[in-house]
């Protein structure tokens, strides 16, 4: 069972679980997701979408190995848009999903996030760091959510046993990232390709850390097998300002596009890159795939799209 299942990362889970050999239902209420990211499984027998919000009761039939609960808002313009729903799915939601795999004797995975972080006072960030998060801010919604369901997955695993995994899931793009979410990658894409300025927030000065979503996704297999109910950190440690980005990203695009700044976002971390020694170590995990070379294969996904 995969929430979220016709979103972004969602939808490429899936995708590599049918190829892994595994029966799949992917969940997802399409407030964020997409029915086109799933429309190419359809036609396999293996695969199941249910139009279903997992903040409600989630009951199925018949066994279930694993429960990957990788339904929310993910952008910031997204989350601030749906602040509620942003928190249930990640309180509500999460209950709901560990209570299928309590039930069904599954495994259970949350994808969490560095927003866990929030701006963080420690740099690189290893799973130690507890965080620095404004509960009341923009970002508060989808935070505490993930917080808070990094809390629930904790409990069901102490009080019931269950079996759990927790990643916290650093800036990660690829194909089926939707154009108007709102991240840096698809507004810098957008923009490249269009050949309209690139919006870049504050002095650009930021730094993030972009993870393909292909290695992503290997980091994830590799908790269900591997790991353990500790968080870990899955994303790449190659960081770059976003002004280096966005000149990155107009390079690739070979565009003719200008660099505006805009006003920083209130909450916007100044620094994010991954500690992910946990990783190597536990799960013998790293990315493989270089900051250029993903760009590049993002950027030819979203010469289809825009
Ligand atoms: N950003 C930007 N221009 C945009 C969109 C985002 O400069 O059009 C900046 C944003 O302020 C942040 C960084 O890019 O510092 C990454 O933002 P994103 O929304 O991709 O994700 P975040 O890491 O903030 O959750």
């Amino acid at each position: 069972m995969v929430s979220g299942g016709a979103g972004f990362i969602g939808s490429h889970l899936c995708e590599a679980l049918l190829g892994s050999g595994m029966r799949v239902v992917a969940l997802d209420n399409l407030l964020t997701g997409s029915p086109g990211n799933v429309s190419g499984l359809l036609a396999d027998p293996d695969f199941e979408f249910r139009r279903a919000n997992v903040n409600d009761e989630v009951v199925v039939d018949g066994d279930v190995r694993y429960v990957l609960h990788f339904a929310s808002p993910a952008s910031p313009p997204q989350y601030d848009a749906n602040p509620i729903h942003t928190l249930k799915v990640g309180t509500l939601g999460t209950m709901n999903m560990l209570g299928l795999a309590r039930t069904k004797g599954a495994t259970f995975l949350l994808a969490s996030t560095s927003e866990v972080y929030g701006d963080p006072l420690v740099h690189p960030q290893p799973e130690t760091y507890w965080g620095n998060v404004n509960p009341i801010g923009p970002r508060g919604c989808y935070d505490e959510a993930k917080r808070c369901a990094e809390a629930f997955a904790m409990a069901y695993h102490k009080a019931h046993g269950v079996d759990t995994r927790i990643i916290r899931i650093f800036n990660t793009h690829g194909p089926r990232m939707q154009v108007l979410d709102g991240r840096a990658v698809p507004n810098f894409m957008a923009q490249a390709i269009r050949g309209e300025p690139l919006t870049v927030y504050g002095d650009g000065s930021q730094t993030r850390s972009l993870c393909y979503v292909s290695d992503l996704v290997r980091g994830v297999l590799a908790d269900l097998e591997h790991g353990d109910e500790l968080p870990v950190n899955l994303g790449n440690p190659e960081e770059v300002t976003v002004l280096e980005l966005a000149q990155t990203i107009v390079r690739l695009a070979g565009s003719k596009s200008k660099i505006e700044f805009r006003e920083l976002p209130v909450d916007d971390p100044k620094q994010r890159r991954p500690d992910i020694s946990r990783a190597r170590r536990l799960l013998e995990w790293e990315p493989k795939v270089a900051l250029e070379e993903g760009l590049g294969r993002t950027l030819e996904y979203f010469r289809t799209v825009v």
